[in-house]
């Protein structure tokens, strides 16, 4: 099949979280697997340009059709790690990706409602007719509405799209000016709520709403979740469309990239090691200590690493904190908040913990770090309050590092229970709680610090039954081939 990715981040050139993952994770796995797959991409001034291979004009002169009139592209193209990648650039005074930053800016909805436009419009007049378009999350959202309303009475008819929503909380919510600037036009239509009307807002479009509604099939990053946004408040107000458009929605775990996360051959760690060796990860456990200045002293080390966002359950991080130095472990935290009230916490915390020599807190992005702390650390937390797929219990699990998770989301996919779990003994993985609260996390570090203190046997068990699930991108891509085979040829 011929696949094409419109996506706003591509890892590494261009990442602010798990959505750059998923697009590059899951081309390499399609390309690998015999597919020719694509990706077009924004031209961000602030994207990783060390990161692209072979840059160069693709297209000079790509005319886009912008409310009355065209804005002149140049779109460029190189490889990404092996990937085919297009970079759109748009000349015009908007200056739409030309910006320090990748988001955050007032006018976000035109600027990728331009980005869906001109990516179609690209395919158009190259001539190139894939049999998927795959695209994520709210800021592509839109090109379904514009195919099967604009472009496939253009010379597109024959092209499926298959949508995935990485977050509901971002759904891309605008006002009619967007309608006339794509050439949508006809208020009165698309503010239908069985098109792109948003159920809540009359005044408004929602895109994401638009791609359910349009797309061949639309998924979200994990079984669990795809449950919880249809029967829970976890949908953001979609679940109704959901319910609606059922017959073409479901959820597909997330991968994570094996090469990248693999602690035989990676690059930022001192020791290398695999579940016949995993005597060798203590090495790695020395040198966190080393790097970080904590105590050598005979205890489990117990980290977090991610965003520092109320959707990550930050009471309970800092909480956990506290618990695992109060009983007998130590705790790491590498972690990037973007709201000022939770980045100040934790910094007046780290100050307050400075000479604490069972306790380092780094705050910032450290993609060298992180790989140590998987490598290093024996307890991973994550006790998130909505968490749709997560990544950091999957990469800590291939690193024989066990994580202790809230049952939600993907996480419940992932991870099962060493004491209470359906699953046989044998395939259990971590440890699970269920509330979001000082009861239920206590509950799972009292556990998991007493088994590595009292059961190190049992613990290490639990260790390499965690390393050997197979959390690659090999069983979601074959499940992504299988979604495009069945909607092509609807
Ligand atoms: P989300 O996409 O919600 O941020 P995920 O668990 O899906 O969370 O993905 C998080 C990814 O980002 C993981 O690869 C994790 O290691 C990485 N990460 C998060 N915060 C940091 C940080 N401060 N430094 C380095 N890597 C980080």
């Amino acid at each position: 099949m011929y696949i094409t990715m419109i996506a706003a981040e591509c890892a590494p050139v261009a990442k602010v979280g798990g959505l750059a993952d998923v697009v590059y994770g899951l081309s390499r796995e399609l390309e690998i697997r015999g597919h020719a797959v694509e990706i077009i991409l924004p031209k961000y001034a602030c994207m990783r340009y060390d990161q692209i291979w072979g840059l160069q004009v693709s297209m000079q002169d790509l005319w886009v059709p912008w409310q009355t009139h065209k804005v002149r592209c140049t779109v460029w193209f190189g490889f990404v790690h092996g990937c085919k990648c297009f970079f759109i650039e748009p000349h015009n005074a908007d200056n739409f990706f030309n910006r320090p930053a990748y988001y955050g800016f007032t006018d976000e909805h035109v600027r990728f409602a331009f980005f869906c436009k001109a990516a179609l419009e690209f395919l158009l007049v190259s001539d190139k007719r894939p049999d998927v378009i795959h695209t994520h999350d709210w800021q592509t959202a839109l090109v379904a509405p514009l195919l099967f309303e604009i472009y496939k009475f253009h010379g597109m008819p024959n092209q499926r799209v298959c949508h995935t929503i990485h977050n509901f909380a971002h759904q891309g919510i605008a006002g009619e000016n967007v309608l006339w600037l794509t050439g949508l036009c006809r208020p009165d239509y698309y503010y239908s709520p069985d098109r792109l009307g948003d159920d809540f807002n009359r005044t408004a479009i929602n895109y994401t709403k638009g791609a359910i509604t349009y797309a061949n099939f639309t998924t979200t990053v994990s079984p669990q979740h795809a449950w919880e946004v249809r029967q829970t408040e976890q949908g953001c107000g979609l679940g109704h469309t959901l319910h609606k458009h059922g017959g073409k929605f479901g959820g597909v775990l997330n991968g994570i990239d094996y090469e990248m996360w693999n602690p035989e051959i990676d690059h930022f760690i001192p020791q290398h090691y695999n579940v016949d060796r995993i005597e060798d990860k203590y090495r790695n456990k020395e040198a966190l200590r080393d790097r970080l200045l904590l105590r050598k002293d005979y205890k489990p080390i117990v980290a977090y690493v991610g965003r520092l966002d109320s959707q990550k359950g930050v009471h309970l991080i800092r909480h956990a904190l506290f618990y695992s130095l109060w009983h007998g472990a130590q705790f790491v935290l590498l972690g990037s908040g973007s709201e000022n009230g939770t980045n100040e916490y934790f910094w007046n915390l780290k100050r307050h913990l400075n000479d604490n020599p069972d306790c380092h807190l780094e705050l910032g992005h450290h993609e060298e770090l992180a790989h140590l702390i998987y490598a290093g650390a024996d307890l991973v937390i994550v006790p998130s309050l909505f968490e749709p797929c997560g990544l950091t219990q999957m990469i800590a699990l291939r690193y024989g590092t066990v994580p202790i998770v809230r049952a939600i989301g993907g996480l419940a996919d992932t991870v099962f229970d060493k004491d209470h779990s359906t699953r046989y003994e044998t395939d259990r993985n971590g440890y699970v709680f269920n509330e979001p609260d000082y009861g239920g996390i206590e509950s799972a570090l009292h556990r998991a610090i007493g088994l590595w203190h009292s059961f190190p046997d049992q613990f290490r068990r639990l260790m390499t039954q965690g390393m050997k699930y197979d959390y690659s991108w090999n069983y979601p891509g074959r499940h992504y081939a299988d979604i495009y085979e069945y909607i092509r040829h609807k």
